[in-house]
């Protein structure tokens, strides 16, 4: 068990182990773990080292502070949207230095969808335990672990048509809902239950608060006693029909969709978010 973060592990992100379990824990409690890309990198290499360690049977990804995750960083002092990282995720030219859709296609491959879909294929299990807010870029996160267990204080929003944009980059709505609720989700930007959630099929079990990491900590267990290729080949058997009911095609239409709205507003207001501060995105409605 070691709970100390480690020298090439970033304090935005935090790396321990409970046994043959890796947690991984979003580390900008301030920010309620808004996402920049400094916590993009330091998460793939604490996903990497999970994944190379031989102990390590499940990676559970969860948040530090009151909530998961209030989604990409769109106005901390630290935001590094004008920063080079090392790129992993797609093979494509760097965002730095260049301009308009250039840019901003060329950045949103590589740490929105790009690393989004590399998690996805990670082959070990990735169970997201969320507690708290759950927005916008932090449904990305949740959404790409094969479970999600919830706190019953848990919410999940998508609000981003404020800014005349039809959902985040990687756009799963339909698939981990279903398309009427999807709807209802992007139209109304409102909060969704935990429970709520939890009936539309996009997370599989809600508990107390005070039970919750228990309770993923259990599950964690249970799952680790299964041999480590046939849940990675279960992994991909379930991740591939997804992708025949047209999952990656389906986000791929959807993310030049994405960029000819951040394009638009671009084009007509001068801010590819469409002047949308991040406290009118994240102060969506109620839980309903
Ligand atoms: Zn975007």
């Amino acid at each position: 068990m070691s709970q100390a973060p480690q020298a090439d592990t970033p304090e935005v992100v935090r790396y321990e182990t409970r046994g043959s379990v890796a947690i991984v824990r979003m580390n900008r409690p301030r920010y309620r773990n808004a996402q920049n890309s400094k916590m993009t990198y330091a998460l793939d290499a604490a996903f990497t080292r999970a994944v190379d360690d031989d102990t390590v049977k499940v990676i559970v990804l969860a948040g530090n502070g009151d909530h998961f995750s209030a989604g990409h960083d769109i106005g901390t002092p630290e935001r590094d949207i004008d920063q080079s990282f090392e790129r992993k995720a797609v093979i494509w030219w760097d965002h730095v230095g260049a301009t308009g859709v250039d840019a901003r296609f060329a950045r949103e491959s590589e740490v929105y969808l790009g690393m989004c879909r590399r998690w996805r294929e990670i082959p070990k299990p990735m169970i997201a335990m969320v507690h708290g807010a759950c927005i916008a870029g932090g449904l990305m996160l949740a959404w790409v672990c094969d479970f999600i267990l919830a706190s019953d204080d848990a919410f999940f929003a998508d609000p981003v048509v404020k800014m005349g944009i039809p959902g985040v980059e990687y756009f799963a709505h339909p698939w981990v809902t279903n398309p009427r609720a999807a709807k209802e989700m992007l139209y109304t930007g409102d909060r969704m239950t935990a429970e709520r959630a939890r009936e539309l099929g996009m997370v599989n079990h809600v508990y107390p608060r005070a039970e919750l990491e228990a309770k993923v900590l259990a599950m964690a267990d249970r799952i680790a006693g299964m041999p480590r290729l046939g849940l990675a080949l279960a992994k991909k058997a379930v991740n591939q029909a997804e992708d025949l009911q047209g999952l990656r095609t389906g986000m791929d239409s959807v993310f030049g969709l994405h960029h000819a709205a951040h394009a638009h507003n671009a084009e007509i207001q001068g801010d590819s978010l469409g002047g949308v501060d991040i406290r009118s995105i994240t102060d969506t409605e109620s839980p309903s």
